[in-house]
């Protein structure tokens, strides 16, 4: 369990009215008298991919803030009504300009330092690619290279740390 505060609403979303507190089911939850909402934060997702190639990885160096200039594996939040595994091959052909041919579900792992959305599950899938020409998504990133497992670029977001380390270790 990771302790990280979900964001602090001060406002009713719906009315616009001052969220009040009451207690349900022995927790306290932000609530609007005027409408009756509550809320619950919720996690979010995003969805992530490992590409490999041989004992190479493809990865993304960010253009932007957080983590601008590190590098990444290609992924992207979860678009409303959108299953992760179709998340995965939007962004990897968003982010690659490749076309995926296969995906298989590896693993979730909980995410902790993005200010956007604090506390969001990355779902990550193994990912093979049509062979092609690659295309850097020229408003996120400025990079886009078969990067070597063994010997890694600097990686910002601690999720995208930890799925290196572990392809390192041969746990992916
Ligand atoms: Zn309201």
């Amino acid at each position: 369990m990771l302790k990280i505060d979900p964001p602090n609403y001060q406002y009713c979303p719906f009315c616009g009215k001052g969220l009040g507190v009451r207690v349900e089911e022995g927790r306290k939850r932000k609530f609007c008298s005027s409408c009756s909402w509550t809320y619950y934060p919720y996690v979010a997702g995003s969805a992530g991919a490992i590409i490999l190639r041989g004992g190479k990885v493809l990865m993304v160096k960010r253009k932007r803030e957080p983590y601008k200039g590190t590098w990444m594996f290609p992924a992207g939040f979860v678009d409303y009504g959108e299953h992760p595994k179709e998340t995965v091959v939007r962004e990897v052909k968003e982010e690659t300009g490749l076309e995926v041919k296969t995906v298989q579900f590896v693993d979730v792992i909980q995410a902790d330092d993005d200010p956007r959305q604090i506390g969001h599950f990355i779902f990550l899938y193994r990912v093979e690619v049509e062979d092609g020409e690659m295309k850097t998504d020229e408003e996120e990133n400025e990079d886009i290279s078969w990067v070597e497992i063994k010997n890694p670029p600097p990686i910002g977001w601690h999720g995208h740390k930890l799925v290196m380390k572990k392809l390192q270790e041969k746990k992916y």
